[in-house]
């Protein structure tokens, strides 16, 4: 039975979705403005493995994000690029979509662009405008929070201590309350704009979730995730604007939060220097790292980047390849009674802990410690030989089972691509051999290593393989 631990009330709760085995699942996604850091990596590194968990038990889960690609850091942005804030979230994006294919965060079924879904979002500012709960001033839309009695109800906070927490597109000197957030700006000249029944402008942040999540998922649906820091003002508006158009609640079932990632005790800044691109990071190391050291910790607790726990987490992934290593070759070993088995419990065991451990809040740390164990035990077995092909073979499947949610124990670089011209030359070096043409075979190989690649010839065909 899954448990896990909701925002919404602040305690573990048994984990039923809306509507049998089919969950939907909504987490905030990347404003593409700049290179993802590694607080990002966390945030969906967590939910990547919280979804595909769920997938492994069997649910039918729709995995909804959104690109935020209008916003004043990207107007900002592209101003001082001097290129188009269109270019410039595009660019980005698409960064970004690189950033989580090397981290094989692959588990999000359907990114989707604010930007696509204009119409969806006046739909939703038009009926917040009729029911009462915004307002029209000079500089755009407004949501009134003194209108929505259970405001607060996710932060736990009040209408007045909403105050502080207003970003500068939010800002306007009419407002009505401090905390009133802005659902539709007005645009300044040379700024984005799309026609509206008010003024040319463009989308508020808040909206453009819920109006992406309406028209994928309707009024309610079953989790919504994202890093802590969006709890209050973002998620808390969310909520406001979903629930007071719907007259639903709650808007969504659970809210799952994952913790901050500092660096070296700090608060990644660019002006404190210790700012870390997934970029920068994988220069120095291989994704599946990153994904390792994020799985260590519980998604909810905060963790510290440090040189020292990278290289601790190094050493036991080193730790996990050496037994894979030698669980693999007792696999291939040929000896007589192959079907012997001396340990029949151990892998399953292995795998039942890992499952207890996840069916409890994704209890990452303790589901890593079942593999661990099986490692230990493992080795000694080996050592004392006591452990058969079979029991590897066994072992390997477990494993593999378990690798379908943590994604880094058998890690296979992404097969490289072969540019087209390559594959081009080779193609026409193979028809030279075949006809006898050693020496022009020669020569294309020659132009292919100059190319930047190397061609092998191999019992198995041709293998092409970069320099
Ligand atoms: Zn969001």
């Amino acid at each position: 039975m899954l448990k896990l631990y909701n925002t919404l009330s602040r305690g573990k709760e048994v984990f039923k979705p809306r509507k049998g085995k089919k969950v939907n699942l909504f987490v905030c996604g990347p404003t593409t403005y700049d290179f993802s850091h590694i607080g990002h990596a966390r945030t969906y590194i967590v939910f990547d493995v919280i979804a595909k968990y769920l997938r492994a038990k069997g649910f039918d889960i729709f995995y909804l994000q959104n690109i935020t690609d209008i916003d004043d850091k990207i107007i900002k942005r592209a101003k001082e690029k001097k290129i188009s804030p269109r270019k410039l979230a595009r660019d980005f994006e698409k960064e970004y979509l690189e950033d989580m294919k090397s981290l094989k965060i692959d588990s999000v079924t359907k990114y989707a662009r604010a930007t696509d879904h204009i119409k969806e979002i006046i739909s939703q500012v038009k009926r917040l405008l009729k029911k009462g709960y915004a307002y029209q001033i000079e500089d755009g839309i407004y949501y009134n929070i003194s209108k929505f009695k259970d405001y607060g109800k996710l932060s736990r906070r009040t209408v007045l201590q909403a105050e502080d927490a207003v970003s500068r597109i939010d800002e306007a000197k009419e407002k009505r309350n401090r905390g009133d957030f802005c659902l539709w700006k007005k645009s300044k000249p040379g700024e984005p704009k799309w026609p509206s029944p008010w003024q040319n402008g463009r989308p508020g942040w808040h909206i453009e979730d819920t109006a992406i999540t309406e028209k994928y998922f309707g009024f309610q649906y079953d989790i919504h995730g994202g890093a802590k820091d969006l709890i209050f003002p973002h998620h808390e508006a969310e909520i406001a604007q979903m629930e007071a158009i719907s007259k639903r609640k709650p808007m969504v079932r659970y809210w799952l939060h994952s913790g901050f990632l500092t660096v070296e005790g700090q608060k990644m800044s660019k002006s404190l220097g210790n700012f870390i691109t997934i970029r920068e990071f994988l220069k120095k190391n291989s994704p599946r790292l990153l994904r390792f050291f994020v799985i260590k910790t519980l998604y909810q607790s905060p963790i510290d980047y440090r040189e020292r726990a990278i290289l601790q987490a190094k050493r036991e992934l080193e730790k996990i390849d050496e037994f894979l290593k030698k669980i693999q070759d007792l696999r291939l070993k040929k000896i007589k009674d192959s079907k012997q088995r001396f340990v029949k419990g151990l892998a399953l065991r292995a795998q039942k802990e890992f499952e207890g451990a996840m069916d409890d809040n994704f209890n990452t740390p303790k589901a890593l410690a079942s593999i661990f164990d099986l490692v230990n035990k493992g080795n000694s077995l080996i050592a004392q030989n006591k452990l058969s092909p079979e029991d590897a073979k066994d072992i390997l499947k477990r494993l593999r089972e378990i690798d379908k949610v943590f994604n880094f124990i058998f890690w296979k670089k992404p097969k490289e691509k072969i540019p087209k011209e390559i594959l081009k030359l080779v193609k026409e070096r193979e028809g030279c051999r075949k006809t006898g043409q050693w020496q022009k075979a020669d020569q294309i190989r020659k132009k292919i290593k100059q190319m930047g690649y190397w061609v092998e010839d191999t019992k198995e065909g041709t293998k092409i393989k970069k320099l």
